[in-house]
């Protein structure tokens, strides 16, 4: 068995194509008839349908995840050489982000599910009044506890930028991902639970001067045309990807979401094996499974390659802890605290396939071979 094409994949953007192909093609042609590519009426209704959708006031596009969050940072006064708490087990764009914004990110553990843990944070923050900024990162599509950031900011007056690049759409206690941040910072690559076909990313705020704020930096810092009032980039949305998401991805967001919440919750119920645990949810989150990671405490390469040995791959979300990275050894960066939890996710976590276009029997599949591996 197991040729190519039995193999399940991580993702599957071919069966995605076969879904969305034709409106892609619609998209694509009215932009081409439009004669108009960049920053025109196809990002504006992407924005204003995305913030509708997400209930979050307004969204500006911008070229990728990683430049929403430097965006959201630049906006709120960020000075070079200030420090970022956030997470050591993310996505590197997280720090990336951090760092070109000319923050030092400084790193606190995750919890039990490998989010970054509020209640170190609190600690950090008790000792060291000088902190001022937090990235929380949204990860697997779980959402950090939204009542308890919160709470955080009125007490140690904190700004937020959050990393959403893994959670658009979900919820905390009901409220919104990214609706609690002074900004939050989305992506649209194609793995995402919003996913484009290319780069993109989105910039998500409350206040109509936050959004203009926004729109001058990712457009050469220029308030109106010709006149630079910031030190901006370029960082937009093309009219294109625009038209691509708003025709063809966001009309089967919530399906896409309710299809992996389906598969997670048979994973969850049916995955039985004795080396294998799966991180708990945050309380209060209502994910959107952009990954299903679980975790194993022995021989994680053996089961890694014997599911690929039965036709599934799989993923790794994260295999290094950011503050390990090799290019972060010249860089400013503080290490407050060990991150025995980061590190244990790091030995670990492994992602099953959990795509929307996974069928019921790729599922028991799935499980199937799961249960039946010998460690
Ligand atoms: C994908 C991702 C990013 C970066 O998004 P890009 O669009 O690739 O720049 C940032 N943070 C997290 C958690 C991500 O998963």
């Amino acid at each position: 068995m197991d040729s190519a094409e039995n193999l399940i994949r991580m993702n599957d953007f071919q069966a995605q194509w076969e879904m969305i192909g034709a409106s892609a093609l619609g998209a694509v042609e009215r932009v081409g008839k439009s004669g108009r590519y960049i920053l025109g009426e196809e990002v504006a209704s992407f924005e204003r349908d995305l913030a509708r959708q997400l209930g979050i006031p307004f969204v500006v596009g911008c070229a990728s995840g990683l430049d929403a969050i430097e965006i959201g940072l630049r906006a709120l006064g960020l000075k070079q050489g200030e420090r970022v708490i956030t997470t050591p087990l993310t996505a590197f764009a997280t720090t990336l982000a951090i760092i070109r914004a000319g923050g030092i990110p400084v790193f606190v553990d995750v919890d039990q599910s490998g989010l970054l843990d509020l209640s170190l944070v609190e600690e950090v923050l008790k000792k060291d009044s000088d902190i001022r900024f937090i990235v929380p990162v949204h990860l697997y599509g779980h959402v950090v506890d939204l009542v308890k950031l919160d709470a955080l900011r009125a007490k140690y007056g904190i700004v937020i930028v959050e990393d959403c690049a893994q959670a658009i759409g979900c919820k905390s206690y009901g409220i919104a991902a990214g609706s609690i941040g002074e900004y939050a910072g989305t992506s649209f690559y194609p793995t995402k639970n919003l996913g484009g076909m290319g780069d993109g990313g989105a910039v998500l705020c409350g206040t109509l001067e936050r959004a203009s704020l926004a729109k001058t930096l990712r457009n050469y810092g220029q308030s109106e045309q010709y006149r630079h009032e910031m030190i901006g980039m370029n960082s937009r949305l093309d009219e294109i990807q625009a038209a691509l998401l708003r025709d063809a991805f966001l009309p089967h967001l919530g399906q896409f979401c309710a299809r992996r919440a389906a598969i997670a919750n048979k994973y969850k119920h049916d995955i039985s094996h004795l080396s294998i645990s799966i991180p708990p949810v945050p309380e209060g989150s209502s994910s959107g499974w952009h990954l299903f990671p679980i975790l194993i405490k022995q021989n994680r390469q053996s089961f890694r390659e014997y599911l690929l040995k039965q036709g599934i791959e799989t993923g790794v979300h994260y295999p290094v802890p950011v503050p390990h990275q090799k290019c972060l050894s010249g860089e400013r960066t503080e290490v407050l605290m060990s991150l025995p939890n980061a590190e244990m996710f790091a030995l670990q976590e492994v992602s099953l396939p959990i795509h929307p276009f996974l069928s019921d029997s790729d599922v028991e599949r799935i499980v199937t071979v799961c249960n039946s591996w010998m460690p």
